[in-house]
């Protein structure tokens, strides 16, 4: 169990809380419980806790202030709240300790002009998704990262977790995109490293140390990301399979023909019947596949060309296959894989395992998983879905009880056995903390624990997150 709240000697919840409304104005200090309940619970209702206080500075200035105020305190830095392994939220605490601070990042939503020489953008931790990508598409560019969570996951969050979406095929995850970073470290101090110099061989890159720290380092307030050519003419299509080894063969002969290729997106039957019936959706096709796969392809030219090739060459019946090539028809066909998230929840607090398997071993641990989970939490349901493109694979098991970790330690150890890594995209979080010495090793958790104490020496930044805290 992470450490409870620490108020500053002899400084109560209360004083710590006029302390900050001095900093950042007493309306950005919720200390009401009713009003501080949002934050408290992840998007999936499984995990979360009380906190003592929610601050919401405005300005880096304001984060350095917080954090020196809140500095024997447990510190939660949050975005968007969209993270699905407990890492934003606080923890279940005793009952007479106060819970940590959480930090909301949502007022740092500065978004500078584009500079359309670099290709570069500077956008505050706390600027959703969506506004950087039409912010970016305003000056004819994209920004090249996109998830479901769109609406509402920040530019803090998304770097904080290394966040990879629907084009890492083509573009990478978050960390490719980041060239600069500005974050404040658990002693206040302001780390700022923004110039946006793409080639900068001058020592440790602490701007990525912080991608993928998980809000155990410091607080990230903004962010220079890399935009890429914004590519108008696309195409998408939605393909059915007898199983995940044709689909990803037919991924095989899509990267080689199609070059625009930037999503290849994986379902399957029982998961396509979920989303059907919650979100009213007509079928896809005309007959039920086991498996389908969504792709799509994006270019200056029109790539519809190359994607009918490629589909020629895959020899797919027709009813197995929809294309389309108007707005309209993609995010129609988009939406039979994108709502496959928000559809897992409505039948209950989902146990989501992210994963990723080589993508020769993909295959055999769709198969065996499916073992795995019915012997581990019997009458649950699984739903499989994710990114195939890139081997990874999202576990969603509905109905053990959130507290039982019996098919999230099954499905975990199988992964490890298969070579693959216990978390893809999502992060470690307060979830997976303790599997993570299934995916590093002794050495590597020695390295990262010694980088840790270095940085925030008292463990207040995001105590339990990444590094298991109970035993
Ligand atoms: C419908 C849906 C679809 C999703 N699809 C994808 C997907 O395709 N790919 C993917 O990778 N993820 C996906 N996610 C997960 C989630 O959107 C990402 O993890 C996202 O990066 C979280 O951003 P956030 O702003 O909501 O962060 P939060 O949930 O608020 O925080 C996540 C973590 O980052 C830390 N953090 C947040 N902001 C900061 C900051 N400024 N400085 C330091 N630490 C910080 C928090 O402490 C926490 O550990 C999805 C989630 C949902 C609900």
């Amino acid at each position: 169990m992470p450490p409870a709240g620490l108020p500053n000697a002899g400084a109560s919840v209360a004083d710590v809380a006029e302390r900050l409304a001095a900093v950042v104005g007493a309306s950005q200090v919720l200390t009401d419980p009713e009003t501080r309940r949002s934050f408290e619970v992840d998007w999936t209702g499984r995990f979360g806790g009380p906190s003592c206080i929610v601050v919401r500075p405005g300005s880096t200035a304001e984060v350095s202030e917080v954090v020196k105020i809140c500095r024997d305190m447990p510190i939660v830095t949050q975005g968007g709240n969209t993270g699905l392994v407990g890492g934003g939220v606080p923890w279940q605490s005793q009952p007479d300790q106060p819970g940590p601070v959480v930090l909301s990042t949502t007022r740092l939503d500065d978004l500078q002009p584009v500079d359309r020489v670099a290709a570069q953008v500077t956008a505050g931790a706390g600027v959703t998704l969506a506004r950087l990508q039409s912010h970016a598409t305003q000056a004819r560019l994209n920004f090249p990262v996109d998830l479901a969570a769109r609406d509402t996951a920040t530019v803090g969050g998304m770097v904080a977790t290394n966040a990879g979406g629907l084009h890492v095929l083509r573009y990478g995850t978050m960390r490719a995109q980041v060239v600069g970073l500005e974050a404040v470290l658990a002693d206040g101090s302001v780390l700022t490293r923004m110039s946006g110099l793409v080639k900068d061989n001058t020592g440790y890159d602490i701007s990525q140390l912080l991608v993928g720290s998980e809000g155990t380092l410091g607080v990230i307030t903004a962010a220079r990301l890399r935009l890429v050519a914004a590519h108008d003419e696309k195409v998408v299509a939605l393909l059915g399979f007898a199983g995940t080894a044709e689909a990803l063969a037919a991924v095989d002969v899509l990267r080689r023909n199609v070059e625009g290729l930037q999503a290849a997106e994986i379902f399957f039957e029982d998961g396509l019947d979920l989303v059907r019936s919650h979100a009213r959706l007509a079928a896809p096709l005309p007959q039920s596949w086991p498996a389908y796969l969504v792709v799509e392809a994006a270019a200056l030219d029109d790539p519809s060309e190359q994607m009918y090739g490629a589909l020629s060459e895959l020899d797919l019946p027709d009813t197995a296959t929809a294309v389309a090539t108007d707005p309209a028809g993609q995010a129609r066909l988009w939406a039979y894989r994108e709502h496959h998230t928000e559809a897992v929840s409505s039948i209950g607090i989902p146990h989501k395992l992210d994963v990723t398997l080589p993508q020769s071993r993909l295959a055999d641990f769709e198969h065996a998983v499916r073992k795995v989970v019915a012997d581990a939490a019997p009458g649950s349901r699984l739903v499989l879905f994710g990114h195939i493109g890139d081997g990874n694979l999202h576990v969603n098991v509905v109905g053990p009880d959130p507290e039982d970790e019996a098919v999230d330690d099954a499905v975990l150890r199988l992964v490890a056995e298969m070579d693959g890594s216990i978390s893809a995209e999502h992060g470690v979080g307060r979830a997976k903390a303790r599997w993570l010495g299934l995916s590093r090793s002794e050495s590597e958790r020695s390295a990262m624990l010694k980088v840790k104490r270095a940085l925030d020496p008292r463990g207040t930044m995001n105590p339990g997150v990444l590094f298991d805290l109970s035993g």
